[in-house]
């Protein structure tokens, strides 16, 4: 019989080993494929990592290894799903994030070939039917037939769909013509006219030299927006695809991998796109047009970062300071590190990271020479940078007597666009009409019974909100506590549909629209309504963060950032960055044109150091300042971190648990240059329901804390009471 080692398809680190299964069947069995295997009382998915023959009866193996044997049910593939590269990188990666290698197959692959169940019931390959003639005999034909049959044979293939024509039946009896089928693409990309390169200026010039031709493997590409980034990546990706090279081009969101498709596809006309928004099928159609070598450029988001492209020559980063490069759910993967994993199966092959404010770990890094720093200081459209001003938020003076969330300086600037038939962007990042709902008879706070936290009153709706899990319950007229009347209910803080009603009572005569996430969850709202505030149908965009990225609004010369405040307060070493990087791009927004661009931001906070160095824009010196502020605190670049996420449906199990977890770490680091800090309740105090406490590791050398983190895993078999996750290198941290 063979003995088939198998992984199986439940992500749990528990279960991360392969498990022996007996097949008697003749079919090819072989590593990388699929299979159905029994597991308890279920039928799962199982992916195969090794085939042994051996002359044992099942009874035999049984009593010599002690392990029950059950068989294969069936195979599902007839080949490998991964290449041989894709194999070796998931080891590296679950390797490097403790992460189960299923977690690791599972992320790489599109939903119909996951090693999984539910791929099961996906979209299988579609097929298109081609007619092609087989015979130069035109014997036999009716002069219709023959009209038909003559126009066949100038084509090789002709789309069955594509002809009028009921007379294909009699050309098939006759067998003068067959049907071919082919795969189909179900992805239909938008037709865009090619363009010629532009002549590179100077700096481009050497940007685009240094990568092609000088020997560093990761490079930084500082410049601002319009700097002409994207010019040096599709004259760079055109020099790779000459030399027979492929090229994996990442950008942050969904929403921008739109403009940049566009850009690509305006230089090479056959490029593969994939993001989390393209259907099953779509996803299964591209992924395969690209492992079958169809394709060699791919445009796409984080996961992207897994396509099956071989001889790898360019892996671009755009925009790579933003957060969602690194995934916070198993397999807890950044894309750079993947990315310099893959280096070491595609020879000579460059990483390009680009970006106006690069995050700290990556400029520090440039600054040590570890990245060939690469700069575009000129822009190619002359707009100047906006006049910012900061407005003090406590001095009454600045105040408007009639509205608490304006001052007297944006309501006049407001005023004065909207005079003007200028248009005026207003950011506040938070969502929902008022974060906090709190009787004032009996202190009550409406919290998430799963997670613990306030949640947010939507006034649109007229529900209340958790904005981390999702959790909505209707808006109640009684405090739930006291039984007091609504009166006693009061919304405080504010939020971007607080926002919106504030300004139809101070200008009832503007026209509004409002973009956050609460109308993203209709597909195709965000475009809808990005384009029709381009067209001018609205002289007002109120939104969150989804307002400041990449959009290039003409019209707009007023940017109003009604509180710059929101998010420094959280308690996460990475705070200070995050709200530097929201406020610099939404200054951006303010006048990229002709006309002039103020920007005027409103603040608890004026002289704190994020907010200033956001005003002038000067992120050199928020740089020097915030590295300052990480030495101090030992916090990343000046070492990495690993945080420890516990829970548990009993909170006492927890908090025991997590007391073990650091005395264990305290005495494993005795003598190294680790930092064990907590365990400590985090800011989402429960997560489905289940109690939390973290536990961060600080730390100079992974080699340091690799092997007790291995450790880790293993206690975490044992104790199944307590789920524990791993977070190398987190974004999340408190
Ligand atoms: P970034 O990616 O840094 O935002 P882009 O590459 O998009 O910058 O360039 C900004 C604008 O300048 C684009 O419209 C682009 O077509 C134009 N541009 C870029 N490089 C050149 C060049 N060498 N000559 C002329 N126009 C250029
Ligand atoms: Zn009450
Ligand atoms: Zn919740």
């Amino acid at each position: 019989m063979l003995v088939v080692g198998v992984i199986i398809e439940y992500a749990a680190n528990s279960l991360n080993r392969p498990f022996s299964y007996a097949y008697f069947g003749n079919e090819s069995i072989v590593p990388g494929i699929r299979v159905l295997v029994p597991f308890g009382r279920n039928k799962i998915v199982g992916y195969v990592v090794s085939v042994t023959e051996t002359n044992d009866t099942i009874e035999e193996w049984e009593k010599n290894t002690g392990f029950k044997m059950k068989e294969i049910i069936s195979i599902i593939d007839l080949k490998p799903i991964l290449n041989e590269e894709l194999v070796e990188l998931a080891k590296d990666v679950s390797s490097y994030y403790l992460a189960p290698l299923i977690s690791v197959y599972q992320t790489m692959l599109p939903p119909s070939l996951k090693p999984k169940k539910s791929s099961l019931s996906k979209p299988k390959i579609a097929y298109d039917q081609y007619v092609q003639v087989i015979t130069e005999d035109e014997d036999g034909l009716t002069p219709k037939q023959l009209e038909l049959f003559r126009r066949l044979k100038c084509e090789d293939l002709v789309l069955k769909s594509s002809l009028k024509t009921t007379l294909i039946p009699s050309l098939l009896e006759k067998n003068k013509i067959r049907i071919v089928l082919k795969e189909k693409n179900r992805l239909e990309q938008e037709e865009v006219a090619l363009v010629k390169d532009n002549e590179l200026n100077i700096e481009q010039q050497k940007a685009l030299d240094s990568i092609l031709y000088e020997n560093h493997s990761v490079y930084l590409l500082e410049g601002v927006t319009g700097s002409g980034k994207t010019e040096v990546y599709l004259q760079a990706s055109k020099k790779m695809i000459e030399n027979g090279k492929s090229v994996l081009m990442l950008v942050p969101e969904i929403s921008l991998t739109v403009q940049m498709v566009r850009r690509f596809k305006s230089r090479f006309s056959n490029i593969a796109i994939l993001h989390s928004d393209l259907t099953p099928s779509e996803k299964y159609d591209e992924y395969r047009r690209i492992a079958r070598g169809e394709v060699k450029i791919v445009v796409g988001a984080r996961s992207a970062i897994f396509a099956p492209l071989s001889n790898i020559g360019l892996i671009i980063i755009d925009e790579e300071h933003v957060e969602s490069y690194k995934q916070e759910t198993t397999p807890y993967y950044h894309a750079l590190k993947v990315a310099t994993f893959r280096a070491k199966y595609n020879e000579g092959m460059k990483i390009v990271l680009g970006s106006a404010t690069p995050s700290l770990e990556t400029k520090s890094r440039a600054l040590k020479g570890v990245y060939h720093q690469l700069y575009l200081t000129k822009r190619f459209n002359d707009s100047c940078l906006p006049k910012v001003e900061i407005i003090d938020m406590l001095d009454y003076k600045n105040i408007d007597t009639d509205s608490v969330l304006f001052s007297r300086r944006l309501r006049e600037e407001i005023n004065d666009r909207l005079s003007k038939k200028e248009q005026i962007l207003l950011l506040l990042n938070r969502r929902g009409f008022a974060p906090n709902v709190t009787c004032r008879k009996c202190a009550f706070t409406f919290k998430c019974p799963s997670c613990g936290i306030p949640l947010t009153y939507h006034k649109s709706d007229r529900l209340l909100k958790c904005h981390h899990c999702g959790y909505v319950a209707k808006m109640v007229d009684k405090c739930p506590k006291c039984g007091g009347e609504s009166k006693f209910l009061s919304m405080t803080g504010i939020g971007t549909e607080k926002i919106e009603k504030e300004i139809e009572r101070l200008f009832p005569n503007a026209k509004t629209l409002r973009l956050d996430s609460d109308i993203a969850t209709v597909r195709t709202s965000v475009p809808r309504i990005i384009s029709a505030f381009e067209k001018e149908e609205a002289d007002i965009l109120i939104g969150t963060q989804m307002i400041a990225k990449g959009h290039d609004f003409k019209n707009v010369t007023l940017v109003g950032i009604v509180l710059a405040d929101i998010g420094l307060n959280i308690p996460s070493f990475r705070a200070g960055e995050r709200t530097f990087n929201l406020l610099t791009q939404a200054i951006g927004r303010a006048g990229r044109h002709e006309k002039e661009g103020t920007a005027i931001i409103q603040t608890y906070l004026p002289n704190n150091y994020i907010i200033r160095n956001a005003a002038s824009q000067d992120y050199n010196k928020f740089f020097n300042e915030e590295m300052h502020i990480r030495k101090e605190g030992q916090y990343p670049p000046y070492t990495y971190c690993t945080l420890l996420k516990l829970s548990s449906k009993n909170e006492k199990e927890v908090i025991e648990a997590a007391l073990k977890f650091k005395q264990l770490f305290i005495a494993k680091f005795a003598n190294l240059q680790v930092d064990v800090i907590g365990p400590s309740e985090p800011f989402i105090v429960r997560q489905d329901g289940k109690y939390r406490r973290i536990i961060m590791l600080k730390y100079k050398k992974m080699e340091d804390v690799y092997n007790v983190l291995q450790e880790v895993v293993s206690l975490v078999n044992e104790n199944n009471k307590i789920d524990i996750k791993i977070n190398v290198d987190p974004y999340e941290d408190y």
